[in-house]
C-alpha cells in the first residue's frame, strides 16, 4: 500500500472560527461529543438505508446495522465504528474541513458579545456535530470507505484540531466509518465504560440502531460485545409506558436543546392516514427563527424509516418553533423533498398536525396558564403571523393571541380576547384597539382619552407585526374589531348624545369650524367638533376605509409607495386653548394657530412630522406674540 499520498490540507476559516470557540466554551458538558459522533453514525446508517431503497446494491444483508465503541486503556483511545454510508475523499473534505450548514456566518456573528454561558447554550443547539471530538482530543483520526466503493482501499484523515488536516490512502475492507479519538490527558474518565454507559443512556437511548460496546467477561476470558441502547423509537412505543423523563431525554436528543420542552403531543392515528406524530413546544427560541432559511421542520420517517431531517412541508410557517418526529405508514419511501411539496398525503398531513398544534397550546392555556404565559413571550410574535398565514383556523388562533391593554398597567401581553369580552361595558359593541410605534406611544395616544372616561378597555398594539395581523382578524365571537383611530360609529353613539345636548356649543362653535375648513381646505378631510378628548385640544382620526397611520408607516419602510393620508380633523371645544383661539379676531394669527394645531395632532399621530422646521418656526412665532 503506498502511504507516499499524504496530503495536507487547511481549514476554512469559519471550521477554525468555530473550533476555537467550542474548545473555549464547551466547558460545562464536554460529554456531548460522544452524542454527536453517535448521532452521526446513526445518520450514516439511516443515510445507507434509505439510499439502498433505490440502489438495493448498496447494502449487503448479512450485515447488520450497527455502532460499536471500543476502548483502548493502553493508548488512551475511544473508538466509534459504524458500517453506515461511509465517505468519499470527496465527501471528507466537505465534511470535515468546511461547514456546508448554511447560516454558519450569521450564527458565529450571533455569539459576538454573548457570554460564555449563553455562548454555551447556543453552540449545543446549533449542533457542534464532528468538531466537538477536538474538546477531549489532541488528535483524531477517521477511517472511512464509502458504501458503493467496491475496493478494498479507504480514506484516512487524521487532525489536531489546529490549522489544518491530513488525509491518506488507506487499506479497509469493511464498509463505514471509524473514528478514533486520542484523549487529551485531563479526559481519562472517557476510557471507563460505565461512563461511556452513563452518557449513552443519556443521550442516545432513542437512536435506532443498536450501540455496543466492547467489554471483558471474566468468566469466559474474552471481549464480547454488550448492547447499551434500547433502540427502539419512542415515538412508536405506547404512551402509557413512556415516562415524563423519557419525552424529555428524547426531545433533547433531538434538538440538541438542553432545556426541556414546554409541553409536548404524542399521537397514534389510525383510518386512511395512519401516522404518528410527537410535537414539541420549546422553552426557548432557536437562533435563526427570524432567520428566512431557518432550518427548522420535523423530522420525517416512513413505517419508521428514517426519510429526513427538517422537513418543513408538516407545519405552516407560523409554528415554524415546533419540533418534533412525523412517522407516516402512507407516504412512498423513496420521497424526495419536491415530491413531498406536491402530495396530497403531505397536505392532509399538514391539516392534521397544524390542528394538533393549536390544540395543544389550547390546552396548555388552559392548564398551566404560567407556561403558556412563557410561551407566549418567547414565540408570540412568531404566532402572530398565524391570522394572515391560515385562514382556516383563525378562530383557533385568535383564542390564543394575548395582548396588553389600558387596564393591564403593563407592556406584557397576558389578555386574551375571551378575557377582554367578559369585562366588556354593557353599551360596548366592539373589540376596540389602537396600534403604535411603542406601548408607550399606544398607552398615551390622545385617541385613548374617551375610553379612559368611559372607562372602556382598549388593546394596545405595538409589534411591527400586529397593524398586519389585524388586517385579518375581523371578529372574534361575534363582536368586530375596531381601531380607534379610525372614524367609526359604534363611537359616535357615545359621544353624539353630549354634543347635541350641549346646543350652546354647538352653535357658538360652527362658525368656528366654518373658518378653519377654509384655511385647511384640502389639507383634511373634513374637519368637526368631538367630545371624545378631554386633555387634548385636537386630534386626527383616518377615514374607515383609508389606509391607518401604522399600515403607511410599515409599507413605506418596506419600501412601497404610500398614498397621501387625509385625516378628520377633530377639535374639542372644551379645551381652553380651543376657546382662546376661537375669540382671536387678528386673521393672520388666527391662521397660524389653527394650522399649528393640525400640525400638534399629526405629529401625535404619525410620530413625526413632514416638515419639523415649518412647525417649529410656526410655533416660535407664536411664542412671541404671547
Ligand atoms: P451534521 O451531522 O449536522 O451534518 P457534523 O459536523 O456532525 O454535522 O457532520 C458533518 C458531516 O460529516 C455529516 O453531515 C456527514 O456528511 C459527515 N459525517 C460525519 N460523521 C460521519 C459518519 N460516521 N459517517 C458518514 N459521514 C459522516
Ligand atoms: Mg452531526
Amino acid at each position: 500500500m503506498n502511504i507516499k499520498n499524504k496530503e495536507t490540507y487547511k481549514f476554512q476559516s469559519e471550521v477554525k472560527q468555530l473550533l476555537h470557540l467550542m474548545i473555549h466554551s464547551l466547558y460545562s458538558n464536554k460529554e456531548i461529543f460522544l452524542r454527536e459522533l453517535i448521532s452521526n453514525a446513526s445518520d450514516a446508517i439511516d443515510k445507507l438505508r434509505f439510499k439502498s431503497i433505490s440502489s438495493p446494491s448498496l447494502y449487503q444483508s448479512n450485515n447488520l446495522p450497527k455502532i460499536q465503541i471500543s476502548i483502548n486503556k493502553a493508548q488512551k483511545t475511544l473508538i466509534i465504528n459504524d458500517n453506515g454510508i461511509g465517505m468519499t475523499k470527496k465527501d471528507i473534505i466537505e465534511n470535515l474541513g468546511t461547514i456546508a450548514k448554511s447560516g454558519t456566518k450569521s450564527f458565529l456573528k450571533s455569539l459576538e458579545n454573548k457570554t460564555n454561558d449563553i455562548k454555551n447554550e447556543l453552540i449545543g443547539q446549533f449542533g457542534v456535530g464532528f468538531y466537538s471530538s477536538f474538546i477531549v482530543s489532541d488528535k483524531v483520526i477517521v477511517r472511512t470507505k464509502f458504501a458503493g466503493n467496491k475496493s478494498n482501499e479507504g480514506i484516512l484523515w487524521e487532525s489536531q484540531g489546529t490549522g489544518e488536516y491530513n488525509i491518506t490512502n488507506i487499506a479497509k475492507k469493511t464498509k463505514g466509518t471509524e473514528i478514533i479519538l486520542f484523549l487529551k490527558k485531563e479526559e481519562e474518565e472517557f476510557l471507563e465504560t460505565w461512563r461511556i454507559k452513563n452518557i449513552v443512556s443519556k443521550y442516545s437511548d432513542h437512536i435506532t440502531t443498536p450501540i455496543e460496546i466492547q467489554t471483558y467477561e471474566e468468566k469466559s476470558k474474552t471481549y464480547i460485545w454488550e448492547q447499551i441502547n434500547q433502540a427502539k423509537a419512542l415515538w412508536t412505543k405506547n404512551k402509557s409506558s413512556i415516562s415524563e423523563k423519557e419525552y424529555q431525554e428524547f426531545y433533547k436528543y433531538l434538538t440538541n436543546d438542553q432545556n426541556n420542552p414546554i409541553t409536548w403531543s404524542h399521537n397514534h392515528v389510525e383510518g386512511t392516514h395512519e401516522y404518528i406524530s410527537l410535537l414539541y413546544i420549546p422553552k426557548k427560541a432557536e437562533w435563526d427563527i427570524w432567520n428566512k432559511e431557518n432550518k427548522n421542520g420535523l423530522k420525517l420517517y416512513v413505517k419508521r424509516v428514517y426519510i429526513m431531517d427538517n422537513s418543513k412541508e408538516f407545519l405552516p410557517n407560523y409554528l415554524r418553533f415546533i419540533r418534533g418526529v412525523i412517522d407516516s405508514n402512507n407516504l412512498p419511501l423513496n420521497i424526495s423533498r419536491e415530491i413531498l411539496q406536491n402530495n396530497s398525503i403531505t397536505k392532509n398531513l399538514k391539516k392534521a398536525l397544524t390542528k394538533r398544534s393549536l390544540k395543544m397550546l389550547d390546552t396548555l392555556s388552559k392548564n398551566d396558564n404560567k407556561k403558556y404565559q412563557s410561551f407566549w413571550n418567547q414565540f408570540g410574535l412568531v404566532l402572530k403571523e398565524g391570522p394572515a398565514e391560515d385562514n382556516e383556523n383563525l378562530n383557533l388562533i385568535a383564542n390564543l393571541l394575548r395582548f396588553t391593554s389600558i387596564k393591564n398597567n403593563s407592556s406584557e401581553q397576558t389578555i386574551s380576547l375571551k378575557q377582554y369580552i367578559s369585562k366588556m361595558n354593557e353599551k360596548q359593541e366592539k373589540i376596540y384597539y389602537i396600534t403604535s410605534d411603542s406601548y408607550i406611544s399606544a398607552k398615551n395616544s390622545p385617541h385613548l382619552e374617551l375610553f379612559n372616561k368611559k372607562n372602556i378597555d382598549v388593546l394596545l398594539l405595538s409589534d411591527r407585526i400586529d397593524e398586519w395581523m389585524m388586517n385579518y382578524l375581523v371578529e372574534f365571537e361575534g363582536k368586530k374589531f375596531q381601531s380607534i383611530s379610525k372614524e367609526d360609529e359604534s363611537l359616535n353613539k357615545l359621544t353624539e348624545e353630549k354634543i347635541t345636548n350641549n346646543n350652546n356649543i354647538k352653535t357658538d362653535m360652527s362658525d368656528f369650524i366654518k373658518k378653519v375648513k377654509k384655511i385647511l381646505g384640502e389639507k383634511v378631510k373634513s374637519v368637526r367638533l368631538t367630545n371624545r378628548l378631554t386633555e387634548t385640544p385636537c386630534i386626527v382620526l383616518s377615514d374607515s376605509n383609508e389606509m391607518s397611520t401604522q399600515m403607511a408607516k410599515l409599507f413605506s419602510a418596506a419600501g412601497q409607495p404610500v398614498p397621501e393620508l387625509k385625516y378628520i380633523f377633530e377639535i374639542n371645544p372644551k379645551h381652553p386653548l380651543i376657546k382662546k383661539i376661537s375669540k382671536i379676531n387678528e386673521q393672520k394669527i388666527f391662521e397660524e394657530w389653527i394650522k399649528l394645531l393640525l400640525e400638534q395632532a399629526l405629529f401625535a399621530e404619525k410620530g413625526n412630522l413632514d416638515n419639523p422646521h415649518k412647525f417649529i418656526a410656526r410655533m416660535n412665532k407664536l411664542f412671541i406674540q404671547f
